[in-house]
């Protein structure tokens, strides 16, 4: 690690370098015209980064990711059916996820730009990034797609940093507010990478149960919190400050990814929380905070993008993301004091388990 994580000097304040993935590619991925996953979710944030961000972030084009690295987490049986619908007319590879002409170059693309960014992570070239593609990958399986993922992006993302610079200590941290069931499966059975999501079991894909902690080796490396509907943002940032910041310090994560759906916000019709768009900021923060206060450096922060469907929310909520990465977000302090009656809510659906225990 280097000084540039440091962002404790007042009188020398180092900014951290943020990159982010920028590719009107992934706009070629077509669903069709009532399917809430549409390019223009990602079109509208590519104008607020022309509008806010352009000098102030690393963009980068990412290139496809190879046969290969897509083969470390998928079938090569799953490969050869997205292939096959290069150049063809709009087809189901599930039935909610469309694919058309050129959803499989978004979707090599997609993996591509998350496999750059832990490059670019564990390279030291930047300290953080966000790869804003789509489709997103954390419900997509070994030997199918579904819930609107072709491959699991950060999935192989993750692989490919096990396998190229040797990391056995990968955290997932997934708010989006379906359970990615695809990383869940892919890595229950390991330890190298620890899975935590917050998620509403009512939603697709209706899994993620709280007592689900993972199997064999990776028992006790798999955090599932299914969380009820009304909650707020203190309420959240609560609950990630008593479930979170336990497996930071447990488990001293190398690398941190983020499965980054913004669908938990107040405004998503998929999603119907309650949340605002600092939620996600806030988190970060909670993040950010716990290493300046134990004095440790802040890991490598990767995020992809996942889900969200309402543009403007969406949009405002990766805005503060990306403000608080590059250090300008100001956000209220957690709160941090005695128990709060969202605890007693969230154990009425499910214990939680932590690697420390049931709380
Ligand atoms: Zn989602």
């Amino acid at each position: 690690m280097n000084d540039s994580r440091s962002r404790t000097d007042d009188k020398n304040p180092v900014h951290p370098r943020v990159g982010a993935t920028m590719d009107d590619r992934f706009l070629e991925h077509k669903t069709g015209h009532a399917h809430p996953e549409h390019p223009r979710r990602l079109a509208e944030i590519h104008r607020m980064i022309e509008r806010e961000f352009k000098n102030r972030l690393i963009l980068v084009r990412p290139e496809p990711a190879t046969v290969e690295q897509v083969e470390t987490v998928h079938t090569p049986g799953h490969v050869r059916a997205i292939l096959k619908t290069a150049e063809q007319r709009m087809s189901s590879m599930s039935p909610d996820t469309q694919v058309s002409a050129r959803t499989y170059m978004a979707a090599w693309l997609a993996a591509g730009a998350c496999v750059q960014g832990v490059d670019l992570l564990l390279n030291d070239a930047v300290d953080a990034f966000f790869a804003l593609v789509r489709p997103p990958g954390h419900h997509a399986l070994a030997d199918r797609a579904g819930g609107f993922c072709i491959f699991n992006n950060i999935a192989i993302a993750a692989r490919y940093a096990m396998k190229s610079f040797g990391l056995d200590r990968i955290l997932v941290i997934d708010w989006d507010i379906h359970h990615g069931n695809g990383i869940n499966d892919l890595f229950y059975n390991e330890r190298r990478l620890y899975y935590y999501s917050t998620h509403d079991i009512l939603l697709y894909p209706y899994s993620g149960l709280a007592g689900d902690v993972g199997d064999g080796p990776g028992r006790g490396y798999t955090m599932n919190i299914p969380i009820p509907r009304d909650m707020t943002d203190d309420d959240m940032v609560y609950l990630y400050n008593q479930t979170l910041l336990p497996v930071l310090s447990g488990y001293r994560p190398q690398l941190i990814m983020v499965a980054a759906g913004f669908d938990a916000h107040a405004d998503d019709p998929i999603g119907k929380c309650g949340f605002t768009e600092n939620i996600y900021a806030r988190i970060i923060r909670l993040v950010m905070d716990f290493f300046v206060r134990e004095g440790k450096p802040m890991p490598p922060l990767f995020l992809a993008l996942e889900g969200g469907y309402e543009p403007r929310a969406l949009t405002a909520s990766v805005r503060t993301v990306l403000m608080t990465l590059i250090g300008n977000g100001i956000f209220p302090k957690p709160p941090d004091s005695a128990d709060a009656p969202v605890m007693d809510r969230i154990r009425e659906i499910g214990s939680i388990h932590t690697p420390y225990g049931i709380i």
